[in-house]
């Protein structure tokens, strides 16, 4: 196993990192996972297609509300953890190129990371689908003062026409953001770290296979991603080892 210093020193070293991020990093920080068994899928029982296929969205967007009236609520509540934050000031110090994440829960931007990629979109935007205006910079106080004022099934329609909003979360059916950029980050990069990702979901379970660069995945759990000299597992904790990474880095 990569030691959380072996790891420091190909952080050191490297001239052009890229963090991979996944529902491991959502999970640590208290966002339920939606296809765990304690998920918003089995728990509260909604019903995926129902909630995510575009096609039912446009018809009855209740189902995508009412999952969202619970999302927003418990990731109200949420703080970014240690890796996000970690990952923040790897940034911010000028050793980090970008985040690409697979996440929509808003905690890289809470954290503070600016160079962001969000395959999957997230609630920090959304456009009307009757009059196409759109809404940025938005967070969860806003998304729950607007579905309340809609209440009865939750929506929250534009204030300007009345149409249903859509967050730029990425549905079934449509086309991840950012997909371009961040296949061509990765290619480039010099040392791609993987963090709470099990790579089952494409396109970016895809992305690591577009690097010869050197690849930290650090995960609790089964990674579908088949060994090769430079790739190293890590089967730890994200908070516990980024904790000792970030020690080592400021030893020196
Ligand atoms: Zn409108």
């Amino acid at each position: 196993m990569l030691t959380p210093a072996a790891c420091a020193e190909l952080i050191r070293s490297s001239r052009s990192l890229v963090a991979l991020t996944g529902a491991g990093l959502s999970t640590a920080a208290g966002i339920p996972d939606f296809r765990g068994p304690q998920g918003l899928y089995v728990t509260r029982r909604y019903d995926p297609e129902k909630v995510f296929e575009i096609s039912w969205f446009r018809r009855e967007p209740q189902h995508f509300y009412a999952f969202s009236r619970d999302f927003v609520a418990t990731a109200t509540d949420v703080r970014p953890t240690f890796t996000h934050r970690f990952l923040a000031r790897l940034e911010a110090q000028g050793g980090l190129l970008a985040v690409v994440t697979q996440n929509i829960d808003l905690l890289h931007q809470q954290a503070g990371s600016r160079s962001l990629i969000e395959l999957h979109g997230s609630y920090d935007a959304a456009h009307c689908d009757g009059c196409g205006k759109r809404l940025a910079q938005l967070d969860y106080a806003w998304w729950q003062e607007t579905m309340a004022a809609s209440p009865d099934p939750p929506i929250a329609r534009c204030s300007a026409c009345g149409g249903v909003l859509k967050p730029e979360i990425v549905f079934f059916g449509e086309l991840v953001h950012g997909l371009a950029e961040a296949e061509e980050l990765v290619a480039s990069c010099d040392l791609l770290l993987v963090l709470g990702s099990t790579l089952q979901v494409a396109p970016a379970s895809l992305l690591p296979f577009a690097t010869e660069a050197t690849t930290v995945i650090v995960n609790q759990g089964e990674v579908a991603l088949p060994p090769s000299p430079q790739r190293h597992f890590v089967e730890a904790e994200l908070d516990d080892y980024f904790r000792q990474v970030a020690e080592s880095l400021t030893a020196r």
